[in-house]
């Protein structure tokens, strides 16, 4: 799934900030792909991706986001990610995309 590359127009999962407080928790939102970063740095395989700009649906409104970077769950979290979203079983960091999971 991970090496799935992002293309322009496709849903994935954009995970929001949370409070530090804890008022707000992270939590998995809907996004579209507005664009892709086709950069590709030297000694990186065709199945690198890079950050990606969306298009953020929360359920009382939208917001632009560009330069967002895929956390996919197995990510090393930082100190300051105080409380990641779950989602399919996995942690994942304010701020990243990653692919929602399959509903068979
Ligand atoms: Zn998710």
């Amino acid at each position: 799934m991970s090496e799935q590359k992002p293309s322009v127009g496709r849903v994935v999962h954009y995970v929001s900030h949370g409070t530090p407080n804890g008022e707000y928790l992270p939590e998995c939102r809907a996004a579209i792909v507005t664009a892709v970063d086709q950069y590709q740095p030297a000694g990186e395989d065709d199945r690198f991706i890079g950050h990606v700009d969306l298009c953020v649906l929360n359920p009382t409104g939208m917001f632009f986001k560009q330069g967002v970077h895929q956390d996919e769950g197995d990510g090393v979290l930082e100190p300051s990610d105080f409380r990641p979203a779950q989602c399919n079983g996995l942690s994942h960091k304010g701020g990243t995309w990653h692919w929602p999971e399959r509903v068979s």
